[in-house]
């Protein structure tokens, strides 16, 4: 089994293409890297100027202004000169830091922050926020400024926790996306390595069924070789049987016609009643013997496909009366009315094998007769004609005999099957009168059935697609 490539193939294709670990270990890396990013972006923003700082900063530059321009009116505009002149944008590159607020602040050059040196100029000024609004314009400048960058600080810090919060929510989001997208990937590729494993089971079978499938299609094959050698040999064998079969049977029949004849006309002459018991004996023997064979050679050749069917024109009723007639006499000896009807209606001109017709027939009524003692056998005729079959006729033989039991009905038209066993004893007969029946009903295109109940009677019905025309004379 290791060597077979349908086995191990599938599968170590299956294990190759199985998503490898960094499939669904990247997704987590792209993740955590994003959120760590997007951390140390907050903080960058956090820690750098705010526009809020920004726009104090042009404030500033504006109080500058405003400063110099006072400084030039007052008392002693020659000590804001230097400020006044400086360049607005040399101030704002350094952060606003002292030069333009020495006035505000007396002049300390050590205070470098905005707050500190607003600080500075409040409490020269002697005021805090606590304290009344001063005169000095100034003071209330810086003290409107003071407010002003409070609020704003204040603002900004509120903004940048928000803002800090957020970003970490969002870490915090991206993360937990990139685990489950992880997750997923994870899940599904191992579901598709199952699926693959499954696939390659499936073919792996598949295979094998196949290989199996060859197998026995190769077993079948040779099988049918055989089969066809040994019908080959067994329509040689059978045709050689019947070949046989017809030489004896006439081998046999000739002389048994001889001891047939012979006793009958022994019958005749003048002998004792011993003696007249003894020839019926040996008539009557010679009689079923030569029944017995007649049944045998038909029963072979309509098996070996050599019974060949004759079509020509008869006329029905003839045929029907003629046949009553060959046993109204053992009837009669049997004290058993023999009956028929022929339904007006019946068509008459037929078409087909008289003598097969009136074989299945005399068979019909002949066991209708040996096993009826004291009571009637009725044959009848009448059309069964339907739309797909027009030329359909129906024979039915009744009688009110000893009839027979419902579960061997239907092997009755099996070759060598008698009713009852011990009816060889009484009766006679070699079984093989309605398997020959049943055949030659076949053989004609139509259908044979039985119906009886024991103590009470029975009835066999032929169907024959025989008739020409209605009333038609048959020529
Ligand atoms: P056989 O030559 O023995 O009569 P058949 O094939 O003609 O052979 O009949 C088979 C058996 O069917 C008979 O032995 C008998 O038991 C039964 N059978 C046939 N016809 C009748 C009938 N009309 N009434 C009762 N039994 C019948």
């Amino acid at each position: 089994m290791a060597d077979d490539p349908g086995f191990n193939g599938p599968a170590r294709r299956a294990r190759r293409g199985w998503a490898p670990t960094w499939l669904w270990i990247l997704p987590l890396v792209a993740g955590a890297g994003l959120a760590v990013a997007a951390f140390v972006l907050a903080q960058l923003i956090a820690d750098g100027p705010s526009p809020n700082t920004r726009s104090d900063t042009r404030s500033l530059v504006r109080l500058l202004e405003t400063l110099a321009q006072g400084a030039r009116t007052s008392e002693s505009p020659e000590a804001f000169e230097g400020i006044a002149e400086r360049p607005r944008q040399q101030l704002v590159d350094r952060g606003v830091d002292f030069s333009g607020l020495m006035l505000a602040t007396g002049g300390d050059p050590a205070l470098g922050s905005v707050d500190q040196l607003i600080d500075a100029a409040l409490s020269r000024a002697g005021a805090d926020g606590s304290q009344t609004e001063s005169d000095d314009p100034v003071i209330r400048l810086l003290d409107s400024i003071a407010d002003e960058q409070e609020t704003v600080i204040g603002q900004d810090a509120a903004a940048l926790s928000a803002l800090r919060l957020t970003t970490a929510a969002l870490a915090v989001l991206l993360l937990l996306g990139a685990v489950s997208i992880a997750a997923l990937i994870g899940r599904s590729s191992r579901s598709l390595q199952q699926a693959r494993i499954t696939e390659a089971g499936a073919r792996n079978s598949l295979a094998l069924r196949n290989a199996e499938l060859r197998e026995a299609t190769e077993r079948l094959e040779q099988a049918v070789v055989l089969a066809n050698e040994h019908a080959v040999s067994a329509e040689v064998a059978g045709s050689a049987k019947a070949d046989f079969l017809a030489r004896m049977s006439h081998e046999i029949r000739t002389p048994l016609n001889g001891v047939i004849g012979t006793a009958s006309l022994l019958q005749g002459t003048a002998l004792d009643e011993e003696q007249q018991d003894h020839v019926e004996t040996v008539r009557m023997s010679g009689q079923i013997l030569l029944d017995v064979i007649n049944d045998i050679l038909d029963f072979s050749k309509i098996e070996a496909g050599h019974l060949a069917l004759e079509e020509t024109p008869f006329a029905l009723d003839e045929l029907i009366f003629s046949t009553a007639d060959l046993l109204a006499t053992r009837a009669e000896e049997q004290q058993t009315d023999l009956l028929v009807r022929i339904d007006p209606r019946c068509p008459t001109a037929c078409l087909g094998d008289p003598g097969r017709v009136r074989q299945v027939l005399l068979n019909l009524v002949g066991n209708a007769v040996k096993f009826t003692k004291d009571g009637y056998v009725l044959i009848e005729a009448r059309p069964a004609g339907t739309t797909d079959d027009p030329a359909l006729v129906r024979l039915s033989v009744t009688d009110s005999g000893i009839g027979i039991d419902e579960e061997r009905i239907d092997a009755l038209f099996e070759e060598f099957t008698q009713a009852d066993t011990s009816t060889t004893r009484k009766y006679g007969g070699s079984g093989l009168g309605l398997a020959i029946c049943k055949r030659l009903v076949g053989l004609m295109g139509g259908e044979i059935a039985a119906r009886s109940t024991p103590g009470v009677g029975s009835s066999f019905i032929v169907e024959l697609p025989i008739a020409l025309a209605r009333d038609s004379d048959p020529g």
